[in-house]
């Protein structure tokens, strides 16, 4: 998929003020500091269109951006990092589990994780609960670029591994990147772009 126009649409901390259009939409969601904000700046390919953030826990609004005029990107708040106050840091917002278990439009989302990391117990505990809701999420590992490719694979299939030991019957689906690489973005554009014919020839 070409990306033709990437336009920022509006934020809140509400879902029932997200957009109303019926357009298919994609959550990214992740900890602090995953890399999220590079994720979706490259995959729009623009330099700034998501903040990166210089202080993590900074973003804490649904933000919608309509892509090529027929999806809607959007870019959830980080998880988990302490520097976000006791109140607000409990386990995850409750305008974040709302928007997943309330919003229509949503087709899928992704959890991000770095791909350096041993799976950590608030990711896993976010799957867990998009599961719960039957809401269908890929996973992205971000940061490709720091490690090597035998220990790239080394650690997905720990990381599947580690899934599948848990509540998982089955592996999710999962995508590779790298923002400073450029790695993983025509296989991630391209399946946004699958779902979204299965998505327009149904509705
Ligand atoms: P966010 O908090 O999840 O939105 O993360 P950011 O996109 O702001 O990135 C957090 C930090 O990781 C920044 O210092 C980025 O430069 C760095 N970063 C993000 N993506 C990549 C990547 O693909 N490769 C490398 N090497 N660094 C990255």
């Amino acid at each position: 998929m070409k990306i033709k126009s990437a336009d920022f649409v509006m934020s809140n901390s509400d879902v029932a003020m997200c957009p109303n259009e019926p357009l298919p939409e994609y959550a990214f969601i992740g900890r602090s500091n995953v890399g999220k904000s590079s994720l979706i700046n490259m995959l729009t390919d623009r330099k700034s269109l998501a903040k990166t953030s210089g202080r993590p826990g900074k973003t804490q609004l649904i933000n919608h951006f309509k892509i090529n005029g027929n999806w809607f990107l959007v870019d959830l708040p980080g998880y988990g990092y302490a520097r976000v106050s006791k109140k607000n840091k409990k386990t995850f917002q409750k305008y974040i589990t709302d928007y997943f278990v309330k919003r229509k439009q949503l087709v899928s989302a992704f959890v991000l994780v770095d791909i350096r990391h041993e799976p950590q117990k608030i990711d896993m505990e976010f799957m867990e609960h998009l599961g719960e809701n039957e809401i269908p999420f890929s996973i992205i590992f971000t940061k490709a670029d720091k490690l090597k490719p035998k220990v790239i694979e080394k650690n997905v299939d720990s990381y599947i591994k580690k899934l599948l030991s848990g509540v998982w019957g089955e592996a999710p689906n999962y995508f590779v990147t790298s923002s400073s690489k450029k790695i993983g973005r025509d296989k991630l554009l391209d399946y946004i772009y699958t779902i979204n014919l299965d998505f327009f020839s149904e509705s």
